[in-house]
Formats: C-alpha cells, sequence, structure tokens
C-alpha cells in the first residue's frame, strides 16, 4: 500500500471508530454459534517435570489449568500432576506422546536426547534473551519450527513462560580468569555444562535437594540454579560466598506447554484457541512474575550481607562463548532439522542483536544506572 493510501485508509477508520462503538451496547444477545458444542466435557491430565506447586514453574502449570477452566465455562478440565504424581518428571514427554497424559509442562532442553534440536526452544548460552526469543517464536517463525520438531512425536508444543536472564551462580571460589575455572566443580547442566568442561572444569550433575549439602561440604565448589528467589529459597546465601552474574548459561529460559497433537486437534475450535491464549497470557505472567520476585529477593540477599555480588570479567565470557559455539556444533552434529532451526535461530539473534543495541543496549548503557 502507499503512504498515501495507507493514510487515507488510517484517517477513515479513525473516523469511523465512534460511530462504530455507539452502535454497540452492552447487552447480552443469543447466537447460535454454530462452533461451540456445550454439551461435551473434556477431562484431560498434565504432568509436569516440576515438584508439585513449585515457585513460579508449577504455579503456571495451576494456573493454565485454572484459566482454561474458566474461559471454558468448565468444559475443558485439567488436573495437574506434579514430577512423580503420575510419571517421573523427566518421563513426561514420551507420556503425552503416547497419550497416558494430554499434556506436559516442562522446558524444551529436557528432550535434547530425543531430537537435538530441542535445546533452542529452551536456552543456548550467549543466546537470545526473553524478549527477542519470545520475537522468534511469535513472529519470527520459530514457533512454526518447533513444531516440526515436535510433529514426529504426535506432540504440538506452546509457550509456557520464560525465566529472563538468570544468574551466573553461587561460588566459593574467585572467578577471575579463565584459568580460574580449570578444576572447578560445578553443579551446572547441559550446553553450560559443556562449555565449562572444555575450559577444564567438571560439570557435576546434582539432584536439587543435594546442592545445599555438596555446597555446604565442598563436594562442589559452585552451582547455578535460577534467580534471586528460587537461589534463596534453597538457602545459598549461607554456604556460598560469591553470587556471579549474569547467567551466561541461560540468558532466557523459555518453558513450554506441549499435548497430544492427535488430541488437541480433536477438540473443538474454540477449545483449541483457549489452550493457545492461555499459553500466551502464561508467556506475559510467568515473565512478570520472575522480574517481581527476584528485585525482591536480590535486595534480600544484599541486605543480608553475607554474600557479595560479582560479575564474570569479559575475558572469562569471551573464552566461555567459544567453548559453547563449540559444544552447540558437536549437540546438533549432522542432524538436520536441528542444522536448520539453528540457521534461524542465528539469523534472528543476529538480525535482533543489531537492533537491541540502538535500543534496550542503548538505553541500558547511557540511562538506566
Ligand atoms: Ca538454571
Amino acid at each position: 500500500m502507499k503512504r498515501k493510501d495507507f493514510l487515507k485508509k488510517g484517517l477513515i477508520a479513525a473516523a469511523a471508530t465512534p460511530a462504530i462503538l455507539s452502535s454497540c451496547k452492552n447487552e447480552a444477545v443469543e447466537t447460535d454459534a454454530p462452533n461451540i458444542i456445550t454439551n461435551k466435557k473434556y477431562k484431560w491430565r498434565m504432568v509436569t517435570t516440576w515438584p508439585p506447586n513449585f515457585p513460579v514453574l508449577g504455579e503456571a502449570a495451576n494456573l493454565l489449568s485454572e484459566w482454561v477452566s474458566k474461559m471454558s465455562g468448565g468444559r475443558l478440565e485439567i488436573k495437574v500432576y506434579g514430577a512423580g504424581e503420575l510419571v517421573p518428571p523427566f518421563e513426561a514427554f514420551e507420556a503425552v506422546a503416547q497419550g497416558i497424559a494430554e499434556m506436559g509442562c516442562g522446558a524444551p532442553y529436557y528432550w535434547v536426547g530425543k531430537s537435538p534440536a530441542a535445546v533452542f526452544f529452551a536456552a543456548v548460552p550467549f543466546g537470545m534473551n526473553a524478549q527477542q526469543l519470545t520475537a522468534w517464536m511469535v513472529s519470527g517463525g520459530g514457533l512454526e519450527l518447533w513444531k516440526e520438531v515436535y510433529e514426529p512425536f504426535n506432540l504440538i508444543p506452546f509457550l509456557g513462560g520464560n525465566s529472563g536472564v538468570q544468574m551466573g551462580g553461587w561460588f566459593n571460589k574467585e572467578i577471575n580468569t579463565v584459568d580460574d575455572l580449570k578444576g572447578l566443580k560445578m553443579r551446572i547442566p547441559g550446553l553450560g555444562g559443556k562449555a565449562l568442561e572444555k575450559a577444564g572444569g567438571a560439570a557435576m550433575t546434582v539432584a536439587g535437594g543435594e546442592i545445599y549439602t555438596n555446597l555446604e561440604r565442598g563436594v562442589i565448589d559452585a552451582t547455578e540454579w535460577v534467580g534471586p528467589y528460587h537461589d534463596y529459597k534453597m538457602g545459598f546465601p549461607k554456604v556460598a560466598k560469591y553470587y556471579y552474574n549474569p547467567g551466561w548459561h541461560e540468558v532466557g529460559t523459555q518453558l513450554e506447554f506441549f499435548a497430544t497433537k492427535s488430541t488437541y486437534e480433536a477438540l473443538p475450535p474454540d477449545l483449541q484457541e483457549i489452550i493457545l491464549s492461555a499459553s500466551m497470557r502464561i508467556q506475559t505472567w510467568m515473565l512478570a512474575e520472575f522480574d517481581v520476585q527476584n528485585a525482591i529477593y536480590l535486595q534480600k540477599i544484599i541486605e543480608e550481607g553475607k554474600t557479595e555480588i560479582r560479575q564474570f570479567s569479559k575475558p572469562v565470557l569471551d573464552q566461555l562463548k567459544i567453548y559453547t559455539e563449540e559444544a552447540i556444533q558437536e549437540l546438533i552434529g549432522s542432524d538436520p532439522l536441528a542444522n536448520k532451526v539453528y540457521k534461524s535461530y542465528r539469523a534472528f539473534q543476529t538480525k535482533a542483536a543489531a537492533w537491541s543495541k540502538v535500543t534496550e543496549q542503548a538505553y541500558y548503557d547511557k540511562v538506566m544506572r
């Protein structure tokens, strides 16, 4: 459309708006609504990778269930099961694929063993932040690729919130140079762990409930977890001297819901849309909740004065970035789908970074102190 036509059309629309509004009265009108089948009720089960009612992440599963029930007038009820209540946490993907449960909730990077491409829909060290990743998913083709990756498993994915930038972790050793990572025993999963190993450290797997005592007894020198809110509740300020930032390994971890594809597609169209709308609402809610709680708990940690807040140096981050790229290449290997997703992810990240540089970054650097 030419600029002139665009302006003309815009002005007509603006002029017409009050007339349209004034003709709408707030009255309940009965319609045929042929797509709404009210006599059929659906009962679904949602399995999650989180302990029951786990702060923010488990709460999001409960909220989605509540909102879907309200929006559908009780026609779709989703009962949420915490990790281990119906199936063990890391069997959620398989359980929904096989229809043992109709829906699941987790983080896509848990399923890299099923499809290495899954990592790009969760968190890539030095990757996109929450805002950029959401843009790629919603308007940049990311969600379509995600659907393609889950389709062979008879699954359909939905956005399930984002943590925002996490913290770099709790350390009992100072990290001033790359050499300080040598021999460092740190609980850090995924690609971040692979990068640490390339730097000479030891990436350890420690169950959530054992991290505190392992850190206290020096079995591990460091651990990452989430951010101030979750980390404080784990008691880490009592057993670690330094709290490093930023969380280079998880710069905006995307969470997910997924449903048995054939079961979802058999739902009436309005119920399908209700699930989609609830998922998008969770995407907004979770980031807000993380930002609110993390800000409160960071302040608490600072005021209690037991921990020193530190920042990784640029040479340390630059080197970890190089190791991360090697680890990504090894993970995606010769998997054509993973390579296709990687290409799209990186192309979008490059464009988004150039835009962020003159907007977000300029604002943070020059204005927000
Ligand atoms: Ca983490």
